[in-house]
């Protein structure tokens, strides 16, 4: 099949590397000349393990082409898939770039004497893809649904995992406007064997938020237990959710072999959520659920802890250290989390803001974050180091902020050897209090009432 996916970033590059490996030949419409060079050159624009070797491979087969061209593009595909971003601003979810794109589309189809299925894959609140792109493929065409094909199907990749995520997916949700649209975007997926789940467009939409929120709230519980966790003499949630994922419900048991599943990763404390996705889905599924009269009471609170709780690393520190002015910090980790480039509301991003207003020096270190302007951090200047040895040089204090690979082999010597006062607090309970206490280190973690 001829696809057409709109949009260059996580999901677009991702689903048109993937549906090209599937033998579609795919053209992917980016804006921006130098990173649709730097594609068909064969490296991705962001950091995604894996996903350069796959897109060297559709490139070699000529399978795959990413292009500015947008009539090129589309003219003859069976399938156009909008993935372009969905931002949340002031709360609300940002649809300029969908209604765009949907513009764009709709003056293609005029013109397109083929039977075309337009597929919102972005994530939008619910009946966007009936009341928002619909009418304006209408207006914009001058066509009837019917005329052309309409499916709303979100994407559920992980950053990190994004190439196994979309190359073998857990399920595949197709919205459809009618039988016929989803029947015709289900042929994509021929050869991927995972259930399929057809539904209308509005449940397909709703069925994105309603995945998020759940991992958004599993965090913010988990949070929120570490709090009372913290003041109560003896308590490490560490431990506390060793006992609680071992219930066979959680974790269970298959011919007597415990299986671990994904799930328990968000039943575990830490600095927060972040990314392009939870803090985003989160705000504009509230939003939605206010404008309808709905009081999301939940998920409004999983937002307020959320927001609140990166905060909890400062606390942790100034209870170390006291006052923190011209204190030098190092802080290890920038991404939302491994595996990634990724700062989108990034726990640290907020940490990094919070320690400045305190009269901090700041001394920021990420295996993958080699430029500090990435951070946007406007008139706070930070130093960035090239390891974490170099970070950790006369530290005052160190936050683990992101669970690299690299941070968790750090020994506790090298906080001690390097550190000015071996203060460190751990946002991602990666290290074992015991070990750094007994190497002499003043450690604190996010749910561990320690010393
Ligand atoms: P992104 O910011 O990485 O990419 C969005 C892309 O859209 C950019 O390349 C931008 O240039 C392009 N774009 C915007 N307007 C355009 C236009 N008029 N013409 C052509 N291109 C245009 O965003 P993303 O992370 O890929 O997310 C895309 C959508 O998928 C969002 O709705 C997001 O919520 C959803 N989603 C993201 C993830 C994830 O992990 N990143 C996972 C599932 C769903």
């Amino acid at each position: 099949m001829k696809i057409a996916v709109i949009g260059t970033g996580y999901v677009g590059l991702v689903t048109g590397v993937s549906m090209s490996l599937l033998g579609h030949k795919v053209f992917c419409v980016g804006r921006d000349k130098g990173k649709i060079k730097k594609i068909n050159n064969g490296f991705t624009p962001f950091y995604e393990p894996g996903l350069d070797e796959l897109l060297k491979k559709t490139l070699s087969g000529k399978l795959f082409e990413a292009t500015d061209d947008f009539k090129k593009a589309l003219l003859n595909a069976e399938v156009i898939i909008i993935a372009v971003g969905t931002p949340t601003v002031e709360n609300k979810i940002d649809l300029s770039a969908i209604k765009e794109v949907s513009r764009q589309i709709g003056k293609e189809l005029k013109n397109s004497k083929e039977y075309q299925i337009v597929v919102v894959k972005s994530t939008v609140v619910p009946t966007t893809t009936q009341k928002v792109v619909l009418p304006i493929l209408e207006k914009y065409s001058d066509k009837k649904i019917g005329e052309f094909g309409l499916c709303m199907s979100p994407e559920f990749l992980r950053e990190g995992n994004a190439v196994e995520d979309a190359t073998n997916p857990d399920r595949i949700v197709i919205g459809q406007f009618d039988r016929k649209s989803g029947k015709q975007f289900a042929k994509v997926y021929t050869k991927v064997l995972c259930p399929k789940v057809f539904t209308n467009l509005a449940t397909a939409e709703m069925t994105k938020y309603a995945a998020n929120a759940l991992l958004a709230t599993l965090i913010s519980y988990s949070n929120e237990i570490a709090r009372i966790a913290q003041e109560t003499e003896g308590v490490d949630v560490i431990d506390v959710w060793k006992g609680v994922h071992l219930d066979s419900r959680l974790t269970p048991r298959i011919n007597n072999k415990i299986v671990i599943p994904g799930i328990i990763n968000y039943i575990l404390s830490g600095c927060g959520y972040g990314g392009s996705c939870f803090p985003k889905d989160t705000k504009a599924l509230a939003a939605y659920a206010k404008g309808i009269g709905v009081k999301a009471e939940l998920i409004n609170s999983v937002i307020n802890i959320n927001q609140t709780q990166p905060s909890r690393m400062v606390f942790l520190l100034k209870q170390a250290l006291g006052n923190l002015k011209n204190k030098k910090i190092a802080v290890l980790g920038l991404t939302f989390k491994p595996n990634t480039d990724d700062l989108r509301e990034s726990p640290s991003i907020f940490v990094i803001k919070e320690l400045f207003k305190e009269g901090a020096e700041v001394v920021c270190q990420d295996p993958v974050i080699d430029n500090p302007n990435k951070l946007e951090l406007g008139d706070f200047k930070v130093t960035l180091a090239k390891s974490a040895d170099e970070a950790l040089k006369n530290a005052d204090g160190a936050l683990i902020m992101t669970a690299w690979n690299e941070y968790k082999k750090l020994n506790p010597s090298v906080f001690k050897n390097l550190m000015k006062t071996p203060v460190v607090i751990d946002g991602r309970r990666i290290f074992s209090p015991d070990s750094f206490l007994q190497a002499g280190i003043l450690y604190k973690g996010i749910g561990y009432c320690g010393n």
